[in-house]
């Protein structure tokens, strides 16, 4: 067989050479020894999820930790599940998490010399390739149709083998340049095939960077490399790509581990050096005491949406990652609670194989702990940007009150048993909500102790001896004057040791108080709240209560 002119049969518009791109347009990266390139190479499907987040991390931190290069392509090549805006979510949801791209699609078009940075604006690159491994002998046109493949299974089953396209049954293996030729003169549509070398029996080693060295079964099926229209099939895009970008980690999910050994011959095939693989774990959960994985379906907190509509801080969602991504990172953070991120000597043999779980409320822990570490300031900003996008209809009121805003985000912040209010900003403008009377609604329940008259009188009482002048211990001391005159016990252990002549304690009388003002029967301390909020507005709720009925 003449592979030369197979090529240029099947090829007649591609001009340049393998080594035209190897050599002059994607050179090898001038970077140092130690440098690290990676990709994150999300498909637009519209759906981004927790599962590229932490993969993208990974990539983040080997290149930056080494200087190397981060870059984002976009896989692209399949038409049916290409989203409109996809990629733009893709672009404007990374963003969110503060992950920077060196190379890449970006909002502004795409940086970098390596592009370009969309697969399906790569197309005469991969058909280069293609026609280089027909004219080397190791790859063919196959023109079998979906019937005669069907068959060739039914075939494979009777006959009790592995199904697939191989060996003696590759039907096109052995086409003849004149069969080939008549096939196109007929426009019979093909795609083009691997000539694998692999057999049923043999083994390869490979060293993955998170699970260790691994004994995998060798490709043995002709497997496509190009579509009948041209395009790359992942496998074949993923080795031209992560080649030719001079990418030297592939860090991807572990779905792929299976499809691993056609990678790692199409790489030999092309005598190419093969990237080091980092195969990540599945993101678990625990559901009901039974741990599974994290499924598009049922579990929200897989899309990157949901935190960015909650508003999670970019911060913590960083520094929760990194303690699900490296065993030891809790243990460092312990040790070096002021320091950014970045100054974790992240690793890759810290990483789980086994599935990393994912749990919220570990998740909400963090987050307090790091948004104590902001200051309100920024946590105002950061509120105000998430409502613009988010909960427009807060934005005036935000800016209006800015500075109420922060004495409320402010309050017990300092004090050597800081309060932790504070998760992410849904949650934070619904715990400051009671400032705005828009937003302002009774959730809790009087004690149980306490009657609605009972209550009303009490309220009363208070608003009769309110001074808004006064200072914290003057206030509680007229409540604790209101608490005895009513019955209740002036200090709880007093109430504890006779309760038989009292209604209650000083309390359950704040509480009444507190439930008017705020809603609720916990807030930070009530006195601050009232210089907070103003004279006027203490006495109109309380009244409020008082004339309900
Ligand atoms: N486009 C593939 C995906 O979204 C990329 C896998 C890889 O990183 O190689 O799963």
């Amino acid at each position: 067989m003449n592979y030369k002119k197979l090529a240029d049969l099947l090829f007649p518009d591609i001009t340049k050479t393998l080594d035209y791109y190897e050599k002059t347009v994607f050179p090898n990266r001038d970077l140092s020894e130690e440098a690290k390139v990676t990709r994150l190479a999300p498909s637009p499907t519209g759906f981004i999820h927790l599962g590229n987040l932490y993969g993208a991390f990974v990539d983040e931190r080997l290149a930056h930790q080494s200087k190397g290069i981060f870059i984002l392509r976009i896989e692209d090549t399949d038409e049916k599940r290409k989203v409109e805006g996809a990629v733009k979510t893709i672009i404007t949801s990374l963003a969110y998490f503060d992950l920077k791209f060196d190379e890449g699609a970006s909002i502004n078009g795409e940086l970098g010399d390596y592009g370009p940075y969309f697969q399906s604006n790569r197309k005469v690159i991969y058909q280069t390739v293609a026609k280089y491994l027909v004219e080397i002998g190791r790859a063919y046109p196959c023109f079998c149709t979906e019937e005669e493949l069907g068959e060739i299974r039914k075939q494979q089953a009777a006959a009790n083998v592995n199904t697939g396209y191989y060996g003696k049954w590759a039907r096109d293996r052995s086409l003849s340049l004149d069969e080939v030729q008549i096939n196109l003169k007929n426009n019979k549509s093909f795609v083009l095939r691997l000539k694998s070398i692999g057999d049923q029996e043999t083994t390869f080693e490979i060293n993955d960077a998170i699970r260790g060295s691994l004994s995998l079964p060798v490709n043995y099926q002709d497997v496509v490399i190009l579509k009948a229209n041209g395009i790359p099939t992942y496998h074949f895009a993923h080795v031209v790509d992560d080649h030719l970008m001079r990418v030297t980690h592939v860090v991807r999910g572990e779905e792929w581990l299976s499809t691993l050994p056609i990678h790692f011959e199409i790489f030999k095939t092309l005598d190419w050096e093969l990237p080091v693989y980092c195969h990540t774990a599945h993101l678990m959960k625990i559901d009901n005491e039974v741990k599974r994985k994290l499924s598009k379906r049922k579990d929200p907190e897989l899309g990157l949406e949901y935190y960015m509509k909650l508003g999670y801080h970019p911060v913590a969602v960083r520094e929760y990652l990194l303690t699900i991504l490296n065993s030891n990172f809790e243990e460092w953070r312990n040790e070096n609670s002021d320091s950014s991120t970045d100054d974790f000597q992240f690793a890759l043999n810290k990483m789980s194989n086994s599935g990393a779980l994912f749990d919220l409320n570990k998740l909400n822990d963090i987050s307090k702990n790091v948004l104590l570490k902001i200051p309100v300031e920024e946590i105002y900003d950061f509120l105000l940007r998430w409502a613009k996008d988010y909960k427009e209809e807060i934005v005036n009121s935000l800016i209006h009150h800015k500075d109420a805003v922060l004495k409320l985000l402010s309050i017990g912040r300092d004090s050597a048993k800081p309060r932790k209010d504070l998760i992410y900003c849904e949650q934070i403008f619904g715990f400051i909500s009671y400032f705005f009377d828009d937003y302002f609604k009774v959730v809790d329940k009087y004690p149980e102790n306490i009657e609605y008259t009972e209550a009303k009188k009490l309220l009363e009482a208070y608003l009769e001896t309110y001074d808004h002048s006064d200072n914290q211990s003057q206030w509680f001391d007229k409540i604790r004057v209101i608490a005895t005159k009513n019955g209740y016990a002036a200090k709880p252990k007093d109430f504890k040791k006779n309760p038989e002549i009292y209604k209650g304690d000083v309390g359950n009388v704040s509480t009444v108080i507190r439930i008017a003002i705020v809603g609720r029967s916990s807030s930070p301390d009530l006195w601050e709240l009232q210089q907070i909020m103003g004279e006027e507005k203490i006495r109109k709720r309380i009244q409020s209560l008082i004339t309900l009925n």
